[in-house]
C-alpha cells in the first residue's frame, strides 16, 4: 500500500500525565525519557510511526507551567506554544484520577486552537472503576469541543489502537515525509546523553535534575566496542557530591544503568566514560543554554 495521509500530532498536557510514555508505547521504542518527577522532557522530540497507508508523527512537548522567571521554563513554554500552531491533530492529555492547576492553564491554551482536539484521559489502569471518568468528561466537554474522547493506559497500551485509529480520520491527505525505517528526529548523540539524564533523574533527589544537563563528548563507534565520554553539568559544587555518591557509588550506578540501554540501541559493547562537572546558573542565563544546544 501507499501512504496517502500524513500529518503531525501534538501530545499536550501538564507534567507527568504521561506523554512521553504514550510515544514510547506507540512506537514500541523509547524515544522519549520517562520519569515519575515533572520536568523529565525538555526537549521536542518528533516520534515517526509508519502505518500502511498513513505516517503519523507524533510531538511529544515538554509540559507547560506557570513559573517563567529561569530562561529553561522560558525555553520549555515556548516549544509547547509553537507546537499548537504546527500541529494537524492535538492530543490534549490527562490524568483519570488527579485534576492539577496546570491542567487548567493547558486547557485555556487550548481556547485558542483551531485544530481537532482529542481528549485522551490516561492512567485509566489506575481507576478502580472505570466509571470515575464520568463527570471529569462532563465537566471538559462543556469547557471545548473535542472530536472525540479516548480513555487510555499509556503504560499498559490498553486502547491505543482505538487513538490511533482516531487520530487516522483526522489526518489531511498528505505524502510520506520521513523514511519509513526513521523513528525519531534526534540524532544518535542525543539520544544517548538523554539516557544518561533518565538514570540521573531516576537516581537522584526532586531538585537536582533541573540543574544538570548531559553532553556527549567522545563517540568512538566499533564493530564490538564503542566508546562513550560524557558530562554531567551541574550548577554548584555541592551538587556535583550529590551526583557522585559516597565512594562514587551513585555515578557508577547511573553509568551502568546507562551503559545497558546503551548497548541495546547500538549492538555493541559500551565503554562508558562519565564527568561530573559544574557551570554555575546554567539554567537561568539563555547563553550558557544555547552553548549546550538547547535551540
Ligand atoms: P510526561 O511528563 O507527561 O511525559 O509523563 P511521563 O511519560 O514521563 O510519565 C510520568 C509518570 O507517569 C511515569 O512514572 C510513568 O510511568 C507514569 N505513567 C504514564 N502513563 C501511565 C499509565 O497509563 N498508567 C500508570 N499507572 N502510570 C503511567
Ligand atoms: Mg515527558
Amino acid at each position: 500500500m501507499t501512504i496517502t495521509k500524513s500529518g503531525y500530532v501534538a501530545i499536550i498536557g501538564r507534567p507527568n500525565v504521561g506523554k512521553s510514555t504514550l510515544l514510547n508505547s506507540i512506537l514500541g521504542k523509547k524515544v522519549s525519557i520517562t520519569s515519575p518527577k515533572p520536568q523529565t522532557t525538555r526537549w521536542q522530540i518528533l516520534g515517526i510511526k509508519t502505518l500502511d497507508d498513513a505516517q503519523i508523527i507524533y510531538i511529544d512537548t515538554p509540559g507547560m507551567h506557570r513559573e517563567e522567571q529561569k530562561a529553561m521554563n522560558r525555553y520549555m513554554n515556548r516549544i509547547a506554544n509553537s507546537v499548537l500552531e504546527d500541529a494537524d491533530v492535538i492530543l490534549f492529555m490527562v490524568d483519570a484520577a488527579i485534576w492539577r492547576h496546570e491542567d487548567d492553564l493547558v486547557l485555556e491554551k487550548l481556547q485558542h486552537s483551531n485544530k481537532p482536539i482529542i481528549l485522551v484521559i490516561n492512567k485509566i489502569d489506575e481507576l478502580a472503576d472505570k466509571a470515575a471518568i464520568l463527570p471529569l468528561i462532563a465537566k471538559l466537554k462543556d469547557k471545548l469541543n473535542f472530536t472525540s474522547i479516548v480513555p487510555i493506559s499509556a503504560l499498559k497500551s490498553e486502547n491505543t489502537d482505538r487513538l490511533q485509529s482516531e487520530i487516522i480520520q483526522l489526518l489531511p491527505e498528505g505524502p510520506q515525509l520521513f523514511p519509513e525505517e526513521q523513528i525519531t528526529d534526534k540524532p544518535l548523540r542525543f539520544q544517548l546523553a538523554e539516557m544518561i539524564r533518565e538514570k540521573l533523574i531516576q537516581a537522584t533527589e526532586e531538585e537536582l535534575p533541573y540543574a544538570t544537563t548531559v553532553e556527549i563528548e567522545q563517540f568512538v563507534p566499533g564493530e564490538k566496542l564503542t566508546e562513550i565520554s560524557a558530562i554531567i553539568w551541574v550548577e554548584r559544587a555541592g551538587q556535583k557530591i550529590i551526583v557522585i555518591g559516597k565512594g562514587g557509588l551513585k555515578l557508577k550506578k547511573i553509568g551502568m544503568q546507562a551503559r545497558r540501554e546503551m548497548e541495546k540501541l547500538l549492538g555493541t559493547k559500551v565503554f562508558l566514560r562519565l564527568w561530573v562537572k559544574v557551570k554555575e546558573r546554567w539554567t537561568d542565563d539563555d547563553k550558557a543554554l544555547r552553548g549546550l544546544g538547547y535551540e
